[in-house]
């Protein structure tokens, strides 16, 4: 296990990395002929078809809510219910996530939200007994 390893606590999913300072950002996949940005690692960009190298970026903490489900049944230890939603990242890529610090209400949830990128700590462990970090989204204040 490398030093950074160490330092840095684990993640719920590998695009969530932490910069020198440790403060924590996602990492997206740019492709090197049309600026098509990926969470995650590829052969070849969908849209153009480019196999080039794909060249790391660090993802925008902003967007915009692209469309949500409000779920009520989920695993045991889950608390429900919760705003699992897809964003469109600005001038980026979509992602899904959970929206929090809203009423898991469709009152209070509307499409077209602005949100931003938060990072928490979850209260899942690994074996060695840390705490995963994940990434959430919660309603930015204009
Ligand atoms: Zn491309």
């Amino acid at each position: 296990m490398s030093d950074a390893a160490l330092a840095n606590p684990p993640t719920i999913v590998p695009f969530l990395k932490f910069g020198a300072d440790g403060a924590p950002y996602l990492e997206g996949q740019q492709c090197a002929d049309c600026g098509e940005i990926y969470t995650t690692e590829r052969m070849a960009c969908s849209k153009c078809f480019s196999r080039k190298p794909f060249k790391a970026v660090k993802l925008p903490t902003t967007g915009e809510l692209y469309t949500f489900s409000i779920v009520h049944r989920s695993y045991p230890g889950i608390k429900v219910p919760f705003v699992s939603a897809t964003v469109d990242l600005d001038a980026a890529c979509s992602l899904k996530g959970t929206l929090i610090d809203v009423e898991p209400d469709p009152n209070h949830v509307k499409t077209g939200m602005k949100v931003e990128v938060v990072f928490r700590e979850l209260e899942h462990r690994n074996k060695e007994g840390r705490t995963y970090v994940s990434y959430f989204f919660r309603p930015r204040q204009a």
